[in-house]
């Protein structure tokens, strides 16, 4: 091991194992300290988004959507398969051997790119130092000149549903399910929830979710939540909104749930499993040494500048870990900015445009400003919505639910927010993603030549509506 790096990564989740391998194409001597193991007790990089995350919840919700679609959907088609049954052990190994695949290859990248890989515990210390403790227990101080901390995030516990592995699960837990539970609750109704509530819907569960607010998704575009509330009720999924848990009792093999329902009235549910999926806390347990000099901000997460900075010189943290919209895409790209800017370019992130997905089906995914944010800021805008009944494609694929909603700037035409629920509205919403980058207006996308027929196309027409020239729809506005 070398006497001092350039730069000590502190997690190899995507925030960190990103900045890592940056650092190192850099040419900065870059070392990556990873406390979590396999099932086999084998260290493992990846953090949160490959091991328990984005990928085995991606690949559970592509799996059970095909079960789903085979099992109700293929007859529009007019193919008929008879019986179809489901393997839940496979679809689990499925999803671990992707894991697996993915998670040896950041060991690769790391071998490839020059990265120290340390599996164990790192701890900050003051004066550019880290404690790194190895899985035997084995301790050395490392020196280093840069620290990045990327140490993710946790589920959050509370004390009226505590996780017992077994009736009780939290997001990782509902994604080692052997068998399909008959009745499944899951307590919160937020990204994680949906989309774990859709697998085992789609698998067969009865699924009440149990939201405490009475707004659905408030982060996303009012007019998309509507639409994602009425198209989830559709599909059999029991949201409760208005409805917080205020005690769970386990008996036996079920759980007893007590909520308080929109009237403020008690009531009970009994489920086979309870899935808890309230949200996530920064992970900082025994990561700063007191005289460490990093500081917590009032909500427990690294304080950081715009730049990924701590308070103490040579300190930097990313990701879930700082404040900001906790998505591994977010972490990754600040892992890119921090790196560079230890390398002493001038390296800044653009905030302002990160898109953001729930993998439902049909999917929904948003980047920029919603109407609301922009009502209530005052700012005057156009609006152009195409909905995919109108989209030759979305029909021909018979997935015709959903919209695309375009908001410009009235006075300037550049795009401020796009907002989608629809067939591959992660994918669509990248394209918005890209020309909001350029500082494009909705009237640049509607002299792009689209191709035809694709579902890129509602996206054209939805920029066209913006002013009033949407071929395929009824013009809410005239334009010239
Ligand atoms: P993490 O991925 O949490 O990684 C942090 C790593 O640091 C961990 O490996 C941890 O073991 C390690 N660590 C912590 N402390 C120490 C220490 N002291 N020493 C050494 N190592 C340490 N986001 C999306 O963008 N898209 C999605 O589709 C999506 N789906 C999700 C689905 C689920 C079920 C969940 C739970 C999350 C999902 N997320 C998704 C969120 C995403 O996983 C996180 O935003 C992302 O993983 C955060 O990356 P990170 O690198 O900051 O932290
Ligand atoms: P997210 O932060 O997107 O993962 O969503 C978590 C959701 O859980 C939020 O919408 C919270 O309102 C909800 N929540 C938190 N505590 C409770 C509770 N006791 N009962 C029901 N819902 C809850």
């Amino acid at each position: 091991m070398p006497d001092k790096y350039d730069v000590i990564v502190v997690g190899a989740g995507p925030a960190g194992y990103v900045a890592a391998i940056r650092a190192a194409q850099l040419g900065l001597k870059t070392a990556c300290i990873e406390k979590w193991t396999n099932a086999e007790g084998k260290g493992v990089n990846g953090g949160t988004c490959l091991n328990v995350g984005c990928i085995p919840s991606k690949a559970l919700l592509d799996s059970s959507h095909k079960y789903h679609e085979t099992k109700t959907d293929l007859t529009n088609h007019g193919i008929n398969v008879g019986d179809v049954d489901i393997d839940v052990k496979a679809m689990i190994g499925r999803k671990g051997k992707i894991v697996k695949q993915l998670t040896d290859g950041i060991a690769g990248l790391f071998k490839s790119n020059g990265v120290t890989s340390l599996f164990g515990t790192g701890k900050i210390l003051a004066g550019r130092q880290v404690e790194y403790t190895d899985h035997e227990g084995n301790k050395q101080i490392l020196a280093t000149d840069n620290i990045i901390i990327a140490t993710g995030s946790q589920p959050i516990d509370i004390p009226v549903a505590p996780v017992n592995g077994n009736t009780i699960i939290d997001s990782t837990g509902a994604l080692e399910l052997t068998e399909t539970p008959k009745r499944l609750g899951v307590i919160g109704a937020g990204v994680i929830g949906l989309e774990l509530g859709s697998v085992w819907n789609r698998l067969g569960s009865n699924v009440v979710l149990l939201e405490a607010m009475d707004d659905f998704l408030a982060m996303m575009d009012r007019q998309i939540s509507k639409e994602a509330k009425k198209v989830f009720t559709k599909q059999g999924l029991d949201m409760r909104l208005s409805c917080r848990v205020t005690a769970s009792e386990v008996k036996g093999n079920e759980v007893v749930v007590t909520y308080q329902n929109s009237e403020g009235k008690e009531k009970q549910e009994v489920f086979d499993k309870l899935i808890v999926c309230v949200g996530r806390r920064p992970h900082t347990e025994g990561l700063l040494a007191p005289d460490c000099g990093v500081n917590l901000d009032e909500r427990g997460f690294i304080f950081v500048n715009d730049q990924c900075a701590t308070n103490a010189p040579g300190v930097w943290a990313v990701g879930d870990v700082v404040r900001g919209p906790m998505l591994a895409h977010k972490g990754s790209e600040e892992g890119v900015m921090v790196a560079e800017r230890i390398a002493g370019q001038k390296t800044q992130m653009n905030y302002d445009i990160i898109p953001n997905v729930i993998y439902t089906h049909p999917e929904i995914a948003a980047v920029g400003k919603t109407e609301e944010q922009l009502k209530q800021a005052g700012e005057s805008y156009n609006l152009g919505i195409f909905p995919f009944i109108a989209s030759g494609r979305a029909l021909a694929a018979d997935e015709t639910d959903g919209m695309v909603k375009m908001i410009a700037d009235a006075k300037t035409d550049r795009i401020l927010g796009c907002h989608i629920i629809g067939p591959s509205a992660a994918d669509l919403v990248q394209q918005v993603a890209i020309a909001m980058e350029f500082g494009s207006t909705a009237e640049d996308i509607g002299m792009t030549v689209f191709g035809h027929p694709t579902l890129s196309e509602a996206v054209h027409e939805a920029a066209l509506a913006v002013n009033g020239h949407a071929i395929h729809i009824p013009n809410r506005k005239k334009r010239k």
